[in-house]
């Protein structure tokens, strides 16, 4: 057994607990980060797959994404732009393939400027909404208590429209389908990138990644942390009262603490014993915080093939499975590699197939969308963070339809010595690495005014 005490020790070492086991450092304090896996980083995990760097979670960045662009920055980082010259390619409900320039999918003009009508008309209400309290609007409740698919329906007739816009917060966002999900959680999520616009700007979302990968964000900060980083240490039990926790991990270590950070995504935090329990209010409210599911699926070429036909790699599809397609290749490599994903009921078929099944269905939509050549790559991968005991799906936990309103205004709040700190409870950079930088750096800010106050 081994026992040790800090001031603050933090649950989970993604991009979150390590931002804010850092700043806490910073100030003065004394750390302890407790990691379940044998590795950091959480949902960005930069692997080598057959001799290919994949990015098998988190990988880019927006210019919305301030904080984390500074982080990169500060740590010595790079970035690169994806690659995005040339068409992109709309595969159509009817079987049909377009090539087109620019980000509005192909569709006829009052087809066209519907679209258009409807993302300045969500522009508008997110802008509203905010980023922030998204449940203290005054249409909050309204907004909350219809799904994003039959408010959608409310607003127009035209279908493709319609389906066009709203894919871009379901299935490219939070990745569940649009009638298990608020018009508030849709507005949230748009306002915490910067606008409705930004969701449907692929050039915007995707814009950079990191040279060498995300995961270096987190190898970076928890080098500088150095041994108070202790991996494979899940945390099972944690023993509070009103200044003080006690945090048992696997392997017999306990860590004596007068606060504990819970950098975990919500829908774990009942994997924890407390004791006392959380309180009845938390209990509930964890009940309404799911994740989202998508698959990420990877092939790398000998060459960009694509390119040299004028493609982008960028592609999209309301129909078939993979809905969307960009080029994925590294920074300074001759090969090239393409990125699929797989979003809600679409990935749950895929896993009703078997594994060869899946893979030939995934190959397949990309020898649609980039041709024949698409058909053997060097290397295939599925990224299935679904099946990860230490997340359990992707990208990101959202709430249930209403649970914004219910419960939005108490879920950042400590209790007693137990902060929060996630992506999924940001607001600016929601569901990002952003948003995850963002809160590690608020949770850290709070407890050290709170001791300057002691
Ligand atoms: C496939 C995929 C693609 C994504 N794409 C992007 C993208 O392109 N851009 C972007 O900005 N974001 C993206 N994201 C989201 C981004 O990766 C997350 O928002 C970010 O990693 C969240 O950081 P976090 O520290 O809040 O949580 P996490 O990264 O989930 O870290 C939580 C940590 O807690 C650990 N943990 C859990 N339970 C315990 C326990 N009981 N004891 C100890 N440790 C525990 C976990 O192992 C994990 O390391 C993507 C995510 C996925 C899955």
């Amino acid at each position: 057994m081994t026992v040790i005490t800090r001031d603050v020790v933090i649950v989970g070492a993604g991009p979150s607990g390590l931002t804010a086991a850092t700043e806490l450092r910073k100030s003065g304090l004394t750390v302890a980060v407790l990691e379940a896996r044998d590795r950091v980083g959480g949902r960005t995990w930069t692997g080598d797959i057959d001799g290919a760097m994949i990015e098998i979670g988190g990988q880019w960045l927006s210019p919305h994404h301030t904080a984390a662009l500074e982080l990169v920055a500060d740590l010595g980082l790079q970035t690169f732009s994806r690659y995005r010259d040339g068409e992109s390619v709309y595969l159509a409900a009817d079987g049909t393939r377009q090539q087109f320039t620019g980000d509005v999918f192909p569709a006829p003009a009052d087809t066209a400027a519907e679209i258009d009508r409807l993302i300045a008309l969500l522009d508008g209400l997110a802008a509203e909404v905010g980023a922030e309290q998204p449940w203290a609007h005054p249409l909050a409740a309204e907004l909350d208590s219809v799904s994003f698919s039959e408010w959608m329906k409310q607003q127009s007739d035209n279908e493709y429209a319609r389906e066009t816009v709203t894919f871009f917060v379901s299935g490219a966002m939070l990745t569940k389908p649009a009638h298990t999900f608020s018009t508030l959680q849709a507005l949230h999520m748009a306002a915490a990138q910067g606008s409705y616009t930004a969701l449907a700007t692929d050039s915007f979302m995707l814009d950079k990644r990191v040279v060498g990968g995300m995961q270096q964000v987190s190898q970076r900060l928890a080098a500088t942390l150095g041994d108070d980083v202790h991996l494979s240490s899940p945390v099972r039990r944690i023993q509070w009262s009103d200044n003080e926790v006690t945090v048992f991990a696997d392997g017999g270590l306990e860590v004596h603490a007068s606060r504990v950070i819970l950098a975990v995504p919500p829908n774990l935090y009942s994997c924890i014993s407390f004791d006392p329990p959380l309180p009845r209010r938390r209990h509930q409210m964890y009940q309404h915080m799911s994740f989202g599911f998508v698959v990420k699926a990877h092939a790398v070429y000998p060459t960009p093939f694509w390119r040299e036909k004028g493609l982008s790699g960028t592609g999209f599809s309301d129909t078939d499975y993979v809905s969307e397609v960009y080029d994925n290749t590294n920074h300074g490599v001759d090969n090239g590699a393409i990125v699929g994903f797989i979003a809600h009921e679409q990935a749950d078929a895929l896993f009703e197939m078997t594994p060869a099944e899946r893979k030939a269905a995934i190959i397949d939509c990309f020898v649609r969308y980039l041709g024949p050549e698409a058909a053997t790559p060097d290397v295939y991968y599925e990224s299935d963070w679904g099946a990860e005991e230490w997340t359990r799906g992707a990208y990101g936990v959202s709430f249930d339809l209403g649970g914004m309103t219910r419960y939005g205004r108490d879920h950042r709040d400590p209790v007693g010595p137990m902060h929060f700190s996630c992506s999924d409870l940001a607001g600016h950079g929601f569901q990002h690495v952003d948003g995850a930088v963002r809160m590690g750096r608020r949770v850290a800010a709070a407890i050290i005014a709170e001791r300057s106050l002691v």
